[in-house]
C-alpha cells in the first residue's frame, strides 16, 4: 500500500484547503493511505500526532474556508540536516515515501534538499541504528511534488499560485470601498498591498480597480523625479475631472536605485506637493482572510488531483514536478527550475536590472504593466504625426455579463491613446441602427472598471431585416473603421449576419472583432468569457448561504443555475461547492440517473448526512425539471430528509465584475483594438473573435470559430472542461460504507 503524505508550509493562503481536500480524497480513491502533516515542516520534524492518517470525511467542510486546516508553521529545526534526518525517521515511522508539498519557493526548496539528501539521511540513521537496513530497503527514495501556495503570485513557472485570486478579491473589494467615500471628498489615498518581491498584486489590483498610479518592485519609476511626475499626473487627472486619487503601492516597491518605497512616504509626498489631504490604508492580513474565491477552489482542486496524479505515477527517479497552471490548463513543471528562475527575478531586483526582473517575469507580466501605463494617464497621447485616425465603434450585446464595463473602458482608452476616435453605440445593434451613438472622451469611461451592468446598455432583442439596411447607413454616414462588439451568442449571430450580407451593404466591410462576454461561457473560438467567473462566484457565495441554512435539518437542495444549454456554470460550482451532484444538458438525465441518486441520497441520509445539494443547470432537460427532481427525492426520501429548491435566477448576472473578469476584459479589450488597427489599415476586413484557448490568446476568423460549435445549442462542440465531471463526481461522493460529512 503507498503512503503518501500532504502539508502546507510558509504563509497561508486561501484555496489550500481545497488542493488539501484533493490531494486527500484523490490519494484514497486511488487506493494509497494519505496522511496530514500538520503545521507543514515542524510537524514532519517533531511527528507523533503531527502526523495524522486522513479519512474522506477528515477533509469535508473545508472548502470554503479560508486558511489551511493543517496548520502552516516556519520552522527552523528544518534548515538543519538534524532536522531534516528526524523528518526522514517520522516519514519511516508511517511508511510514507511520497509528499505533496504546498508552499513557496522557501517550501518548496526545503522539500528538494530533502528528496535530494534522502538516501544520505537513510543511510546515517541506519548507522545510527534508528533504522534496520530492511526497513531502508523499503523506502529508497522520497518522491516530492510542488503545488504554489502564496497569495503574492511570485513563482516562476506557473501563472498563477493558490491565493492569489483570493488576495486580489480582498483587495478590490477594499480599493472599491475606499475609492467611494474618496469620491465624496476629493481626497488621495494610498493603499499598500502585499506581494514581497512581487507586484502581481499590485499590478493587477490597479488594472481591476482603475487605480490612478501604481508602485511595483519589478518595474520602478523610469525617472529619478518621480514623485514630480505622479503629482503632475494626479494633478493632471483632477483638472480632467477625478473626483479622487488613488495610488496603490505594493509592500515591496522601489525606486530604479533599488531604494525603497513606502505608502507613508508616498502620503508625505501627496501632502506636499499636492496639497491635499491623503490617507493611507495598510490592508494587511485582511489579504490572506476570507473565504476562497471560487477560481482559487477549482484551480487548487485541479492542482491537488494532478499532484496525486504525478505521485503515484511518475517516474520513481524523476525530477520533481510543481504542478502548476498555464493559461486554462494544469500543467506540470520541473520544480527546481522554478525556483531557480524565481531566484533569477529575485536577484535581477536586487541588482537593480529592473528591465530583466519585468521580462523574466514573463509576457502576461510585461503587457499588463504596458496597458496600466496607458490606463492610468491624465489623458491620452497626442496622435502620432502622421497617423490615419481611425473612428471605431464600441458595442455591448446579447445579455449583460459582468465585467462589460471593463473591457469598454479599456478598449477606449487604450484606442484614445493610440490616436483614434472612439464611438460608443448605445442600446446595442438597435442603438447602430438608430444612429444613437457618442463620442467617447478619455473621462467619459472613469470609473468603469469595477461597475456591474451595461452603462452603454446591451439587449437580446432580434434585429428586423430593415434594421441591417439602417446599420449600414449610421456606418457610412459616421464613417466608422472598425466594430468592436462586447457580448454573447446574438452578438455574434449578428456579426454573422453582417458579414454574409456584405454584398448587399458594402458598408459591413470594415473589420469586426468579437469580444465574448457572457455568464454562460458558451462562445465560440474561446474556453473563456468575461462574466463567467463573477457568475461562478454569485453563486459559491449563495450556495454558502444556502448551506449554512440548512445545518440543523436533514436537507437537500436542487439548485438551479444558468448557463443556458452549457453546463459550465453547473459543473464549476459543484466542484467549488462540493455538491454532490450537476446535471448538465451535455450528459441528459436519465431515470436510472436519478434512480441512483435517489439511492446515494437515501443511503447518505440514513447513516447521518446532513445536507444534500444536487445542482441543475437550467436546461438539463425539458421533462425532469428543477421542480420534478424536488418533488421525485421529497416522494421518495419519507421522513429521511426535506427537499428545497432554489432558483439563483439573475443574481448570476448581477454584481461587481470579480478581479478575474476585469482583468480578462482589459486584456483581451487591449488585443481587440490592436486588431482592429491592424486589420483597419491593412484593408483587411475580417470579421474575427477572440478568446483563450488552451494556454493562449487567440484571435480567430468568426467562420473558422463557428467550425467548431453548434449552433443549435449554442455551445462549442469540444467543451474542455466537460472531462473535469468524473472528478468532481470522485471527490463529491465519499466511497461505500461511508456518509459522513460529505461536503
Ligand atoms: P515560503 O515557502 O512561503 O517561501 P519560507 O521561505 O518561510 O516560506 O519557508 C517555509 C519553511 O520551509 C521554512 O520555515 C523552512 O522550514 C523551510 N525552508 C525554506 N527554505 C529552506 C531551505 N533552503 N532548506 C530547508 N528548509 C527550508
Amino acid at each position: 500500500m503507498k503512503r503518501i503524505g500532504v502539508l502546507t508550509s510558509g504563509g497561508d493562503a486561501q484555496g489550500m484547503n481545497a488542493a488539501v481536500r484533493a490531494v486527500v480524497r484523490a490519494g484514497l480513491d486511488r487506493g494509497a493511505e494519505v496522511y496530514a502533516i500538520y503545521e507543514g515542516y515542524q510537524g514532519l520534524v517533531e511527528g507523533g500526532v503531527a502526523i495524522r492518517p486522513m479519512t474522506w470525511g477528515s477533509v469535508g467542510g473545508i472548502l470554503q474556508q479560508g486558511g489551511t486546516v493543517i496548520g502552516t508553521a516556519r520552522c527552523k529545526d528544518f534548515r538543519e540536516r538534524a532536522g531534516r534526518r528526524q523528518a526522514v525517521r517520522n516519514l519511516f515511522a508511517h511508511g510514507i515515501d511520497g509528499l505533496v508539498v504546498i508552499g513557496g519557493d522557501g517550501s518548496l526548496t526545503g522539500a528538494d534538499i530533502l528528496r535530494t539528501e534522502w538516501p544520505e539521511l537513510v543511510a546515517e540513521l541506519v548507522a545510527r541504528g534508528e533504522l534496520t537496513p530492511e526497513q531502508a530497503a523499503e523506502h529508497p527514495r522520497l518522491a516530492v511534488v510542488g503545488l504554489v501556495g502564496s497569495i503574492d503570485n511570485d513563482m516562476q513557472g506557473t501563472d498563477i499560485t493558490i491565493g492569489a485570486d483570493s488576495a486580489l478579491h480582498r483587495i478590490t473589494e477594499a480599493v472599491d470601498a475606499i475609492t467611494s467615500t474618496a469620491a465624496s471628498h476629493q481626497r488621495c489615498f494610498v493603499v499598500e498591498v502585499m506581494g514581497r518581491n512581487a507586484g502581481y498584486l499590485a499590478l493587477m489590483s490597479a488594472i481591476a480597480t482603475g487605480a490612478d498610479w501604481v508602485l511595483i518592485p519589478e518595474s520602478p519609476p523610469d525617472v529619478d523625479n518621480w514623485e514630480d511626475k505622479m503629482c503632475e499626473v494626479l494633478k493632471a487627472g483632477r483638472a480632467a475631472g477625478r473626483r479622487n486619487s488613488m495610488v496603490i503601492v505594493a509592500e515591496g516597491a522601489l525606486d530604479r536605485n533599488g531604494a525603497k518605497i513606502s505608502a507613508d512616504y508616498v502620503q508625505q509626498v501627496l501632502v506636499e506637493r499636492l496639497q491635499e489631504d491623503a490617507r493611507v490604508t495598510i490592508l494587511g492580513h485582511v489579504q490572506r482572510g476570507g473565504s476562497p474565491s471560487a477560481y482559487d477552489r477549482i484551480m487548487s482542486t485541479l492542482l491537488g488531483v494532478a499532484a496525486v496524479d504525478e505521485l503515484l505515477d511518475g517516474a520513481p527517479d524523476a525530477e520533481p514536478q510543481l504542478i502548476g497552471v498555464h493559461g486554462n490548463r494544469v500543467v506540470r513543471v520541473p520544480l527546481m527550475e522554478c525556483v531557480r528562475k524565481t531566484h533569477a527575478v529575485n536577484d535581477a531586483i536586487r541588482a537593480n536590472d529592473f528591465a530583466l526582473a519585468a521580462k523574466l517575469r514573463g509576457r502576461g507580466f510585461e503587457e499588463s504593466f504596458h496597458i496600466l501605463r496607458t490606463l492610468v494617464r491624465a489623458l491620452p497621447h497626442a496622435p502620432r504625426p502622421g497617423i490615419r485616425r481611425l473612428r471605431l465603434a464600441v458595442l455591448n450585446a446579447s445579455g449583460l455579463a459582468p465585467g462589460m464595463n471593463a473591457a469598454v473602458r479599456a478598449a477606449v482608452r487604450l484606442a484614445l491613446d493610440r490616436g483614434h476616435y472612439v464611438f460608443g453605440v448605445r442600446n446595442s445593434f438597435h442603438g447602430l441602427a438608430e444612429n444613437d451613438l457618442f463620442e467617447f472622451d478619455w473621462m467619459s469611461v472613469n470609473g468603469w472598471a469595477r461597475m456591474g451592468g451595461s452603462e452603454l446598455g446591451t439587449t437580446r432583442r432580434t434585429l428586423a431585416p430593415s434594421d441591417y439596411y439602417a446599420i449600414a447607413r449610421t456606418i457610412e454616414e459616421r464613417k466608422l473603421d472598425g466594430l468592436l462588439v462586447i457580448g454573447g451568442w446574438s452578438g455574434y449571430q449578428t456579426a454573422l449576419q453582417m458579414l454574409k450580407s456584405r454584398e448587399n451593404f458594402p458598408a459591413f466591410d470594415i473589420p469586426i472583432i468579437l469580444l465574448p462576454s457572457t455568464i454562460n461561457n458558451n462562445l465560440p473560438g474561446t474556453e473563456l468569457c468575461v462574466g463567467a467567473d463573477t457568475a461562478l462566484n454569485s453563486i459559491v457565495d449563495a450556495m454558502n448561504k444556502i448551506k449554512q441554512s440548512a445545518v440543523a435539518s436533514q436537507r437537500c437542495f436542487v439548485v438551479e443555475v444558468m448557463g443556458k444549454y452549457c453546463g459550465y456554470l453547473a459543473l464549476m460550482s459543484m466542484i467549488a461547492t462540493g455538491a454532490e451532484r450537476a446535471y448538465l444538458h451535455e450528459r441528459g438525465i436519465t431515470l436510472d440517473d436519478l434512480r441512483e441518486d435517489v439511492r446515494l441520497l437515501n443511503t447518505g441520509f440514513a447513516e447521518g448526512k446532513r445536507l444534500g445539494v444536487m445542482i441543475r443547470n437550467e436546461k438539463a432537460h425539458p421533462i425532469y425539471t428543477t421542480d420534478f427532481i424536488a418533488k421525485l427525492f421529497e416522494a421518495e426520501g419519507g421522513d429521511l430528509y426535506e427537499v428545497r429548491t432554489a432558483v439563483l435566477g439573475h443574481l448570476q448576472q448581477g454584481g461587481d465584475p470579480t478581479p478575474f473578469d476585469r482583468i480578462l476584459a482589459t486584456r483581451y479589450a487591449y488585443r481587440c483594438i490592436h486588431y482592429l488597427e491592424e486589420k483597419a489599415y491593412a484593408g483587411d476586413n475580417e470579421v474575427a473573435c477572440i478568446g483563450v484557448t488552451g494556454s493562449e490568446y487567440a484571435i480567430t476568423p468568426l467562420l473558422d470559430a463557428l467550425r467548431g460549435y453548434d449552433v443549435t445549442l449554442e455551445r462549442p462542440k469540444q467543451q474542455w472542461w466537460l472531462n473535469l465531471e468524473q472528478m468532481a463526481r470522485m471527490l463529491a461522493q465519499p466511497g461505500p460504507g461511508f456518509y459522513g460529512e460529505a461536503l
